[in-house]
């Protein structure tokens, strides 16, 4: 069945020229195998039918010279029952043939000379298979041996093969004459189906079609069959959502970015425009107090975008340094001596990583826990199986918890008036969820012991990672 197949695939690709149609390749196809399988099954019916007709035509020869044989027994040729040797639809020629061939009973028409010379013992039965009289008919003839008189004879009984013949040419030319349509029939319902069937796809390509890059908020139809067509455009609208999403995301980027820029520069454009009527007011004040901070958190802003777009890109360009954590967050405590009270529970602790961007996690979030606390921070970091453990607590409002995974998206802020006017950009927690996740690390946030909000650094003891995984989760 398999070269079957092979035959209808070459076929099939022979054709693939013509560049047709799913619909008409699949009909073609249709057609082919019907085709093929009409000839295999004719060919095997028109055997199959030949050999039984030729069976049950053989049997009955056998059993009239049977009987023919059992009658000798008793009574002599000429007492012979004229029914045994008379011919009928299927028994075509009977002959008793004596020893020296001469035929000593005939059936009426049979030919004058002997269908065949045999000698057979009294009893002995044989089929001689396909014989041609001297008339050029084609019988199967049986053969029996008996005695008649003490004399051997031959009892010959011939079977017409022509009404056999025609019955199986019959089967055959009906075959021939329904296949065609048969065919037909298949090819058009193939046709038909694949064309119902590829309808939806139809319909996909056309609304995909009109989907434009600027409103990807359209969706492709998914048709009620739940089969894989369906299957199909749950999945693109699955990506047609990403897309959507993802291009708010960038939008969404954009506006923040032009938003944030743009206050430092309309100060700094102010100053300049100020210093440009009236050069004497560009005094080391206007300059100390306004256009330096400024043009710092312009500077600051644009380092972090940058370093998010090479997180973004897989490309932060991480060292893999033997990091004393406890030495980073040491460092962090006199640094904050002079804004707060900070309580510390140090211990040693060693990653492998970057040292600069891990500091840049203590530092953000330390910053942080400074700029919210009342009066307290509290760092502590300790080993644990596998990894190492940094928290930041502080004792301000804490976060809510609706808002805790939010927090570490880029630019949110959950009190805008306070942090833009302290400095912060939105982007500090962004920052320091990257970085951990590039150590394969995580950062949690939760409730503060005493109120306020804490910050859980885990991060692994063993190598950092490749940056390949820092983007690929999604929050
Ligand atoms: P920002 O530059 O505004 O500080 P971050 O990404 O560092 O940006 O923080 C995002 C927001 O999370 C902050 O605007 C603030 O609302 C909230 N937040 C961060 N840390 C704390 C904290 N320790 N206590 C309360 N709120 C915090």
């Amino acid at each position: 069945m398999s070269g079957t197949t092979s035959g209808v695939r070459a076929i099939i690709e022979r054709l693939r020229p013509l560049q047709a149609g799913v619909r008409s390749r699949s009909a073609l196809a249709a057609a082919v195998v019907m085709t093929l399988c009409l000839a295999i099954a004719g060919a095997v019916l028109s055997v199959v039918l030949y050999r039984s007709l030729e069976s049950t035509a053989e049997t009955a020869a056998g059993l009239r010279a049977e009987r023919i044989a059992a009658a000798l027994r008793s009574d002599d040729l000429d007492d012979l029952d004229s029914t045994l040797l008379a011919t009928d639809g299927q028994i075509g020629v009977v002959q008793v043939v004596g020893a020296t061939g001469v035929i000593r009973a005939a059936s009426n028409g049979a030919p004058r000379s002997p269908l065949a010379v045999v000698h057979l013992d009294d009893g002995e039965a044989r089929n001689l298979g396909r014989v041609e009289s001297s008339t050029d008919d084609e019988y199967w003839v049986s053969a029996r041996g008996a005695t008649v008189d003490r004399e051997p004879v031959t009892i010959l009984v011939a079977v017409d093969r022509e009404p056999v013949e025609e019955i199986v040419a019959k089967v055959g030319a009906l075959l021939a004459l329904g296949s065609p349509l048969l065919i037909a029939l298949v090819a058009a319902g193939t046709y038909r189906l694949v064309g119902a069937a590829l309808r939806p796809v139809e319909a996909i390509r056309t609304r995909v079609a009109s989907i434009s890059s600027a409103d990807l908020t359209e969706r492709v139809p998914v048709p009620r069959t739940g089969d894989e067509i369906a299957e199909l455009a749950t999945t693109m609208n699955a990506m047609l959502a990403r897309l959507e999403h993802g291009r708010a995301a960038q939008l969404r980027l954009v506006g923040d970015v032009s938003h944030e820029l743009r206050s430092p520069l309309a100060t700094i454009t102010a100053a300049l425009e100020l210093a440009a009527g009236r050069p004497e007011l560009m005094d080391r004040d206007l300059i100390d107090e306004s256009l330096l901070p400024e043009s710092r958190r312009m500077n600051e802003l644009i380092e972090d975008l940058l370093l998010l777009a090479r997180s973004d890109e897989g490309a932060l360009g991480l060292r893999r340094d033997d990091v004393d954590i406890d030495d980073l967050l040491a460092a962090e405590v006199s640094r904050l001596d002079a804004e707060v009270e900070v309580v510390t529970d140090i211990r040693a602790c060693r990653v492998v990583g970057d040292t600069a961007a891990l500091s840049r996690v203590i530092r953000n979030l330390a910053d942080n826990a400074a700029r919210y606390a009342r009066t307290t921070v509290t760092l502590t970091c300790r080993p644990e199986p596998g990894c190492v453990v940094v928290t930041v607590a502080d004792d301000g409002p804490g976060i809510p918890a609706g808002d805790r995974s939010r927090v570490f998206e880029r630019f949110v802020r959950l009190d805008a008036a306070r942090t833009r006017a302290s400095g912060g950009t939105g982007l500090g927690l962004a920052i320091v969820d990257e970085v951990v996740r590039s150590h394969h690390g995580t950062v949690t946030v939760g409730d503060a012991p005493g109120g306020g909000a804490v910050f859980t650094v885990a991060l692994p003891q063993q190598d950092p990672p490749d940056q390949s995984s820092v983007s690929e989760r999604s929050r």
